[in-house]
């Protein structure tokens, strides 16, 4: 075997919390996170010589790439001599949305290079090396349902989410996630999502319960210029969306349904409105 192609699955939050502000500066969050449907897809080939070259459509495809960066972890984490790659990715996910696209690509990258060069490696070991290329990258390695805390790197499986269906949207801008935490004030944050209720209403399998808790505390702190997102909010709840919120640091926003037909009809009207509106589920 020398070329693998996996798919590299985006993540919604269904909650983000952000507990403190620690002394190394980052932020401790907890978030339930859920993998979605929508996805890249990644080709990991072996090739002659000892380069990596990677393919990614408009994104650099060099050393900055989270794939490249994933594949020179491994090497350098599973003990394995590096050797020439080819990574070549399809891009589905939107880029800087908050859906972690480039996460999953550096996850796939890893279960590839795994499948390819060291089937044996556990799978804390490669969430080990994951966990050194982005604070994601281990969720985006294990996928499902999971509590992330920490930097979002400590996690912990949960029963799977009811299968909800999910209409995704994105406006015409993106956010600097580095400039949204440092709005964050932890004293005067409000509506911070019941992440204990969440994870009770997941292990009861209880969909009422579960949708009535979605929310990410990010919303409190945007900027009056990113009001759009609680435009499409609106339009999402107008089109019969259950629940809705804004994924990581945005501005993707999401709907949740229960009901196929909705779902489908709120894209047909969205997706007129909003050239990123995206049908998806949960996986
Ligand atoms: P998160 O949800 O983890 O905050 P995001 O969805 O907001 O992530 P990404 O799409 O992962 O953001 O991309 C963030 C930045 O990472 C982009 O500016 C892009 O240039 C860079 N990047 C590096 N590698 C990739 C990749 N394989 N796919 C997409 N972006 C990548």
């Amino acid at each position: 075997m020398t070329s693998v192609s996996l798919p590299a699955y985006a993540k919604l939050n269904l909650t983000l919390d952000i507990l403190r502000k620690r002394d190394d500066g980052y932020h401790d969050l907890q978030m339930v996170m859920q993998t979605v449907e929508l996805h890249d897809e990644v080709t990991v080939s072996l090739s002659e010589g000892d380069g990596i070259t990677c393919r990614c459509g408009e994104i650099p495809g060099d050393e900055s790439n989270l794939a490249v960066r994933a594949a020179r972890a491994f090497f350098e984490g599973a003990g394995v001599a590096p050797r020439g790659l080819d990574i070549d990715i399809e891009k589905h996910i939107p880029v800087q949305a908050g859906m972690a696209g480039g996460s999953a690509d550096a996850a796939a990258t890893l279960r590839a290079l795994r499948r390819l060069l060291k089937p044996d490696l556990l799978g804390v070991e490669l969430e080990r090396i994951a966990a050194r290329v982005g604070s994601d990258v281990p969720f985006c390695v294990r996928g499902g349902t999971a509590l992330a805390e920490g930097r979002g790197e400590r996690l912990t499986s949960l029963r799977a989410a009811p299968e909800f269906h999910v209409l995704l949207c994105k406006p015409d801008f993106s956010i600097s996630t580095p400039e949204l935490f440092a709005r964050v004030r932890i004293s005067e944050l409000w509506r911070r999502p019941d992440t204990n209720g969440m994870l009770a209403a997941l292990h009861r399998g209880d969909e009422e319960g579960v949708l009535s808790r979605v929310r990410n505390v990010f919303e409190a702190v945007l900027p009056p210029e990113y009001r759009e997102v609680f435009h499409i909010k609106e339009r999402l709840h107008a089109l019969g969306a259950e629940a809705t919120a804004m994924t990581g640091s945005g501005p993707t926003v999401f709907g949740l349904y229960r009901d196929y037909a909705a779902v489908r009809d709120a894209y047909i009207i969205l997706a007129e409105e909003y050239e990123q509106t995206y049908l998806t589920r949960f996986v």
